[in-house]
């Protein structure tokens, strides 16, 4: 069976799409929280799966011997190091033939904090010894182009990026990656470090912007300090909120703007402009 976690969420339900456009329905399953969510997919003929990462006896049903599982990392910073454990140690016991893993960009070199629970796992599954994929993510672009609000509202892109780069794709890009891993052969062991083809600056997002609506928007760089009083005055949890601002720190040292060409090569194409998702959020 071609099994997906987190099954329910956006890069999951992508990644089931992905798996349904290419092998039969009844060897597929979703593994979700919360079956009311995958009532449709069910209703398509793919087995739903219930389990909570929180909750290790649920995920003993969640995986079969000889499962090639796409585990979507958990959403919850701060929480997922004994949550990824527990999915771990059950793909073990299950006997599962293929774990790939939605890690981060750069893997054991990511110097950010929100990193270090990817880094945590990555090694848990090493030490399993479950054949494994790491599918170490960048940034989707959706994280940028899902609130484009502020930016519209006050013609300017806040960050503490600096000139940093940015390689992010599509999430639909990293889901077609998932699925090629999963459904291809020759990947059990493979680490692939996955990207956008090209990375943009925040000053060349802000003119892509400019562009599209006809307004003038801006990249307002401003001070760590001032980025973070910013988010918390914005209603972002203070803790988040450091993360935030981490990430923004990580990004202006360049460490999200690898390009390696491992994205498109796995999905056979070219990953999705940022332009296109911008275009397609101002469509919404
Ligand atoms: P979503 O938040 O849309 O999906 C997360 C999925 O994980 C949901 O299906 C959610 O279940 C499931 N999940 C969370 N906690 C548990 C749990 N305790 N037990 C079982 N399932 C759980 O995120 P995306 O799909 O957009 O991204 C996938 C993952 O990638 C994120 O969870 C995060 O780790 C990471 N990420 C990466 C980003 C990037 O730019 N590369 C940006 C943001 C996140 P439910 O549907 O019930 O909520």
């Amino acid at each position: 069976m071609y099994v997906v976690t987190g099954a329910t969420g956006s890069l999951g339900r992508l990644a089931v799409e992905g798996l349904l456009a290419n092998v039969p329905a009844d060897r597929i399953a979703a593994v979700a929280r919360d079956a009311r969510k995958a009532a449709d997919l069910a209703a398509r003929g793919v087995e739903v799966r219930v389990a909570d990462y929180d909750d290790p006896a649920s995920l003993k049903g969640a995986f079969g011997a000889g499962d090639r599982v796409l585990f979507v990392s958990g959403s919850e910073p701060g929480r997922r190091v004994p949550q990824h454990r527990a999915v771990v140690d059950a793909a073990r016991e299950a006997g599962v033939a293929l774990l790939a893993y939605t890690s981060v960009l750069g893997g054991p070199a990511a110097d950010f904090e929100l990193a270090r629970e990817h880094q945590i796992t990555e090694q848990a599954i090493l030490d399993s010894g479950v054949p494994y994929v790491f599918l170490r993510n960048g940034w989707y672009h959706e994280v940028y182009t899902g609130n484009l609000g502020q930016a519209l509202e006050h013609g300017a892109v806040v960050s503490s990026t600096g000139e940093g780069r940015i390689a992010s794709a599509a999430r639909a890009d990293y889901a077609a990656a998932a699925v090629a891993v999963l459904t291809g052969e020759g990947h059990e062991n493979t680490a692939y470090e996955l990207s956008g083809d090209v990375a943009w600056s925040f000053a060349e997002y802000a003119a892509e912007l400019s562009r599209q609506t006809g307004r003038e928007i801006v990249h307002s760089n401003v001070p760590a300090e001032t980025y973070r009083e910013i988010l918390v005055g914005a209603g972002v949890p203070a803790p988040f909120a450091d993360v935030l601002v981490d990430v923004d720190a990580a990004i202006s040292r360049g460490l999200l703007a690898t390009v390696t060409g491992d994205l498109s090569r796995l999905i056979g194409r070219p990953t999705t402009p940022i332009a296109d998702a911008i275009a397609a959020a101002l469509k919404s």
